[in-house]
């Protein structure tokens, strides 16, 4: 990790220090109520609450010392990518997506926005540094892309929107902020879904976005008020616990995922095997659907499911889900587990292949 990480950290877990007086807790609070005591004049910010929560603004304020930017918490990933094109995009606007991203961002544009008259094309992440930005008001970018883990430049293609004052916006989910800092790298607005490996532990959904543009933080605070989206104290304390741990979860995963890429890389099982050179996420593929199912449920160091970034080592094979991916292609998510034993479990099972 490098230093400007560790300064992160430190205030990430240091956030709530400067507040606490003599008594306080520690840790957050779990803070249930939908009032709050308001008589008169409402002459403060805790109102209602749909609009505000302590326990929210303990994690918010967590996740905005990792980003470095005003950070509004959303119930889930897809929560935060309505709000993100809510904020970004009007009728009329034309937004580019990457063809290999998170699908579930596609299927809300085609199915729901272009009816509001937002239109949008998708083009696969490695050849978005090269295309004519101009028609759109936003560029949406992954990377890497997900599941199929190829890369474009976030600082170059920044660069290109800006001259057709294009908005950035980049789904950083796959690295979170201690791999991968988008806003310094030119983008003017990261979504995440929190679900993954800031929240680490598979037992919640989460979402936030990050913005240092006043307006566009404005307008995805006021969607989260207004749309009544605001994430519930249970989960954000959730969120909260598992970002103490986010920056020794993420050393275990990446040494993981780095170790295993050197014992499986030329595996007579294994055709092709992708890996972006940061991360925990690896894509293997086989030579057909039922060898990639069988190692998927043989391996008992792996757990058969969706999602990734969580402490249990998981794969799937997302052709399942219609993603433009080969049907012996398998998302390997690698967690927290010890590494010669991980390593041990998975190469024993390949073997028996
Ligand atoms: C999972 C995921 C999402 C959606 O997040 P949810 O928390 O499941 O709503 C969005 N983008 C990426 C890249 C994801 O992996």
């Amino acid at each position: 990790m490098d230093k400007d990480s560790s300064d992160l950290v430190m205030s990430m877990i240091h956030a709530r220090s400067s507040q606490l007086a003599d008594g306080d807790p520690i840790g957050p609070p779990i803070v249930t109520t939908a009032k709050y005591k308001l008589s008169g004049t409402p002459d403060t910010p805790y109102t209602y609450g749909r609009d505000i929560n302590p326990t929210v603004e303990a994690t918010e304020a967590a996740i905005q010392a990792l980003e470095q930017a005003p950070t509004v918490a959303f119930p889930s990933g897809m929560a935060a990518i309505t709000a993100a094109l809510m904020a970004t995009t009007k009728a009329g606007d034309r937004v580019l997506v990457p063809s290999d991203g998170y699908y579930v961002t596609r299927v809300l544009l085609e199915d729901i926005l272009s009816g509001h008259d937002i239109r949008f094309d998708a083009i696969p992440t490695k050849d978005i540094a090269t295309a004519d930005l101009t028609p759109y008001s936003v560029v949406w970018l992954e990377t890497p892309s997900n599941p199929g883990l190829d890369l474009c430049s976030i600082r170059s293609i920044s660069e290109t929107a800006k001259s057709s004052d294009a908005t950035v916006v980049v789904d950083n989910t796959t690295l979170t902020p201690l791999l991968q800092r988008p806003l310094d790298l030119g983008a003017d607005m990261v979504v995440s879904s929190d679900t993954k490996a800031m929240a680490g532990h598979s037992d919640c959904l989460y979402g936030h976005i990050a913005t240092r543009d006043e307006a566009l933080f404005q307008k995805a605070w006021k969607w989260r008020k207004v749309s009544g989206s605001i994430p519930d104290p249970f989960a954000s304390f959730l969120v909260h616990r598992g970002l103490m741990t986010l920056e020794l979860r993420l050393q275990r995963m990446c040494t993981n995922a780095a170790a295993l890429v050197d014992h499986l890389d030329g595996q007579p099982a294994i055709r092709e095997l992708k890996y972006p050179g940061v991360g925990f996420v690896i894509g293997l593929t086989f030579s057909s659907e039922a060898l990639a199912e069988r190692f998927i449920d043989d391996c008992p160091a792996i757990f058969a499911s969706t999602s990734f970034g969580g402490i249990h080592t998981s794969a799937e094979r997302r052709a399942r889900w219609g993603d433009d991916v080969a049907d012996g292609f398998v998302r390997l998510s690698v967690g927290c587990e010890p590494t010669g034993a991980l390593i041990k479990a998975i190469e024993t099972t390949l073997e028996t292949l």
